[in-house]
């Protein structure tokens, strides 16, 4: 047996949790073309018992990118780690200079990465040989490989520089070892000085205002890598000719992103409303959401939303409240994605505790979360939380919602930052709204407020005034949810 300070048994042994599925990166095409600060990552690991995961699980949350699990055909078992046992399975591979251990499955769409996280446990001073198998029977050429391992108590090594003439044509950074608790500060610190330039890393919370005009809302970028404009109609309670109409209005008037959703019973109108309007269907945003009571059947759930809606993919569709099977309804939407049914995944009325139990079961980060949002119920914890995960986060009910609006839009602070600008109450919540950096999707059927509610970038809100603002919050949230 080899001598070494490392070994399997570094690792805690736990049951192993069933693989995820590979990453459906979703993309019927890629989103965007290459541009600098616009490279995907993926976190690819293997982790026998678990340890690796969680290092695996921070840099994704860093990152903002989906994970894939490597996945042994035949498990390891407690004696095939035995460190202490000459001929158990994982000694004789690591002394085995051609061992290659079978991976179940592989990773869809790898293509569409450019950086690639490849994280492994050390056993015996060096990478398991599944990590060898997975960079033998994938075309990496290209790619940036970023190693890093997991152990208690020994180094790196040369488990790293080993990896490299298994995919020669990557370009390999420096591997990096972490122990099982390093924190996600740490994590953080390393990635960015890595200067990887990750879409992921791309600040969602702060938006380029200045590109924006009157009619003409400029976008963020999500972390699924498509662009989404950051004013957009709501169209709860708009219905039939009145919800096709109201999309029409708001297309001639440069809105180009809608949000509908099963429960709100027009998604039909909605899509009427984008193909009567002329405008072409990809210049245009549409997110919809499963409801709870969909999330047993949500594969036909998604199916029947892109039946009703009929304009081809669904750019974003969320699941509408945290509820019963929303983990496997998320998974119908990540397969969905894989399938180009979908662009982007996201979430709704999910808080910090909801996503704390969220996100470790799913492959595909979030790429928004919207969420009750105005000035008397601000959400002041739950932005920071959702944006350092590369999420973004929308406003439902930006201006109070209906039966709430007129203590809203005659509050005397918000009507004096109006007065000094020339602009209406409205046009003021919204405004500060983006330069806290939330989007939203204040709901009309009038198009005077659709038309104002999309020219708010002709002035800009002091920091006195967004104080002033940000001292109306009262948690007073307008609905149960
Ligand atoms: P809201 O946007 O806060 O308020 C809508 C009300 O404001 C309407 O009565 C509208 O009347 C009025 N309004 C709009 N623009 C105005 C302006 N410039 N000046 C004066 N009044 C104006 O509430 P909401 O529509 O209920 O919510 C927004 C959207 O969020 C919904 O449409 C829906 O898409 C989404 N939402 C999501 C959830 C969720 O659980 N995810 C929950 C609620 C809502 P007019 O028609 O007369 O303009």
């Amino acid at each position: 047996m080899m001598s070494s300070a490392c070994s399997p048994s570094d690792e805690a042994v736990k049951t192993e949790p069933p693989t995820p599925a590979p990453n459906p990166n979703s993309a019927p095409d890629n989103p965007n073309p290459q541009l600098d600060g616009d490279r995907r990552a993926l976190v690819v690991y293997f982790s026998c018992t678990n340890t690796t995961k969680g290092i695996a699980d921070r840099i994704a949350s860093v990152a903002g990118s989906s994970t894939y699990r490597i996945k042994p055909e035949t498990p390891y078992t407690y004696n095939d780690l035995d460190y202490n046992n000459s001929s158990s399975r994982a000694n004789r591979e690591q002394n085995d200079t051609s061992a290659r251990p079978t991976i179940a499955g592989t990773p869809e769409n790898l293509s569409n990465y450019d950086v690639i996280f490849l994280g492994y446990p050390i056993w015996w001073g060096k990478a398991p040989k599944i990590i060898f198998t997975f960079l033998e029977s994938q075309n990496l050429a290209g790619k940036t490989i970023v190693p890093f391992c997991t152990s208690h108590s020994s180094g790196l090594g040369t488990s790293d520089t080993e990896l490299h003439s298994s995919a020669s044509q990557a370009e390999w950074k420096d591997g990096r070892r972490f122990s099982g608790d390093e924190s996600e500060a740490t994590v953080k610190d390393w990635i960015e000085g890595l200067k990887l330039n990750l879409n992921g890393n791309s600040d969602v919370g702060s938006f380029n205002l200045a590109a924006g005009a009157n009619g003409n809302a400029p976008t963020v970028r999500l972390n699924s890598g498509y662009d989404m404009p950051i004013v957009g109609l709501g169209t709860y309670s708009l219905l039939g000719d009145v919800c096709v109409n109201s999309i029409i209005a708001a297309l001639q008037r440069g809105f180009r992103k809608f949000d509908t959703a099963y429960m709100y019973d027009n998604e039909e109108s909605v899509g009427e409303g984008i193909r009567r309007s002329g405008v072409p269907r990809e210049e245009i945003f549409v997110c919809t959401k499963l409801y709870p009571n969909q999330y047993a059947d949500a594969e036909n759930a998604i199916d029947k939303a892109l039946r009703k809606l009929d304009i081809g993919y669904i750019d974003l569709m969320l699941l509408h409240h945290p509820g019963a099977n929303d983990v496997a309804a998320y998974k119908a939407m990540e397969k969905a994605a894989a399938e180009g049914k979908i662009r982007s995944l996201g979430l709704s009325n999910y808080y910090i505790k909801e996503m704390n139990g969220f996100l470790p079961e799913v492959t595909i980060k979030p790429a928004l979360v919207q969420n009750e949002i105005h000035p008397f119920y601000q959400e002041n914890d739950v932005i920071p939380y959702m944006h350092e995960q590369g999420i973004v986060v929308e406003a439902w009910y930006p201006l109070g919602g209906r039966g709430h609006t007129a203590e809203m839009l005659s509050n005397k602070t918000i009507n004096r930052i109006a007065k000094a600008h020339g602009k209406s109450p409205a046009q003021v919540i919204l405004r500060w709204n983006l330069q806290k950096g939330v989007v939203f999707i204040p709901g009309s059927s009038n198009p005077d407020h659709i038309e104002e509610n999309i020219s708010i970038f002709d002035f800009e809100i002091t920091d006195e005034e967004m104080a002033a603002i940000n001292a109306l919050d009262r948690n007073e949230k307008h609905d149960w949810y």
